[in-house]
């Protein structure tokens, strides 16, 4: 792939974020030129700090929701990965109407300027728009079960949207789509702040604080190492052929809540006691991806242990959290 990526001028919306920061490195360490565009909603510049010492990096800061300035479209592309929606359910819910037109107006956007530049772009869809799944585990095939009406909607039906404007996109021989349906992924750059259950239960865990078990714990989901993910993105993007649909992303070990506070508690050594609150409005019940699409097609596959992975992201907010005490005490 490296020798594909090689000079590809790549444009990264919502490259500062979680996942956008991870890609703009490996893009980097790939030999492409990358330009990340983020509104910093809920994406960081400290993110960005590997990619800002890199000579074919550059960022503009910019809202997807907006037309994309002339700075941004002068440019040449020849890959547009569209990442810039907030992920985490109380932050996309903190402004539902933003979230939602991110999805829409900005996929719109983005899908123009692929279409000008010849460029071929992926939209990083979710597992969310299977909603709360009446099939288990989850193939690409499954229409889903979503309330349209509900808090988490804003983004779910963002999303379902985003892949409409895409495919029809594609349909209309207006340029190459991919679509990625990724499913829940952590790792190092999670922010603290973020509101996600792998951020919460590691930085709970680390600082002796209470474990936030919303509902029973029984509910479950299937947590992917951001390497991993990223490594199926990049070949997704890169996949020749015919329009593939959407493809599933993520790691099919599947585990309750409560299963996973166990595995934190027991890797960071914690005696943080758990306690519940209330499940919130349409929590999925159960969530697993059926990768065989892309096993088949894109011949991926997670590679990383729950165990790895938690291990390198326990030792990142690990780090982190020593680096906010010596900058408060100096
Ligand atoms: P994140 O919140 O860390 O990153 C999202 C980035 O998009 C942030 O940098 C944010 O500032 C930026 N952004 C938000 N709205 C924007 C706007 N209107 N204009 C420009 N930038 C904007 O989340 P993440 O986990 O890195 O997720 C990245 C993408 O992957 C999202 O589209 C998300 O829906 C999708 N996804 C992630 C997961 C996951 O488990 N991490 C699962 C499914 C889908
Ligand atoms: N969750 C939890 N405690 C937390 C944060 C989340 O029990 O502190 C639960 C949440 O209710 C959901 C699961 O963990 O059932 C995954 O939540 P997350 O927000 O990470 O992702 P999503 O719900 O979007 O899959």
């Amino acid at each position: 792939m490296t020798s594909r990526i090689r000079n590809q001028s790549v444009l990264v919306a919502g490259g500062a974020g979680f996942l956008g920061s991870h890609l703009c490195d490996r893009l980097l360490a790939e030999g492409a030129r990358v330009l990340c565009i983020d509104n910093l909603l809920t994406g960081s510049l400290d993110n960005l700090e590997r990619a800002f010492s890199h000579p074919r990096f550059e960022f503009i800061l910019a809202d997807v929701v907006k037309p994309l300035p002339g700075r941004i479209t002068r440019r040449r592309f020849d890959r547009i990965y569209n990442l810039a929606c907030a992920a985490s359910p109380p932050l996309y819910q903190a402004d539902p109407e933003h979230t939602l037109l991110t999805s829409v107006l900005g996929t719109k956007h983005l899908l123009d300027l692929s279409e000008a530049k010849a460029a071929r772009f992926l939209l990083t869809s979710t597992s969310e728009i299977y909603g709360d799944p009446h099939v288990h585990p989850q193939p690409e095939t499954y229409w889903g079960n979503v309330n349209s009406t509900g808090p988490r909607a804003c983004y779910d039906e963002g999303k379902r949207c985003a892949e409409t404007l895409s495919f029809d996109f594609d349909r209309a021989g207006r340029g190459e789509v991919r679509v990625a349906r990724i499913f829940n992924t952590y790792g190092p750059r999670l922010s603290a702040e973020d509101g996600r259950v792998v951020s919460n239960l590691v930085s709970q865990a680390l600082a002796g604080a209470d474990i936030t078990v919303f509902g029973d714990g029984s509910q479950t989901r299937s947590f992917c190492y951001v390497a991993d993910l990223v490594g199926g993105l990049m070949a997704l993007m890169e996949h020749d052929g015919p329009q593939p649909g959407p493809i599933n992303l993520g790691n099919p070990t599947e585990l309750t809540v409560r299963e996973l506070v166990e595995v934190v508690l027991e890797l960071t050594g914690s005696s943080s006691e758990v306690t519940h609150a209330p499940l919130p409005t349409d929590d999925p019940r159960r969530r697993r991806p059926d990768i065989s699409k892309a096993a088949t097609v894109l011949d991926w596959r997670p590679s990383t242990s729950l165990t790895q992975g938690l291990n390198a992201t326990i030792d990142w907010f690990d780090q982190q959290a020593r680096a906010r005490k010596v900058a408060s005490a100096a």
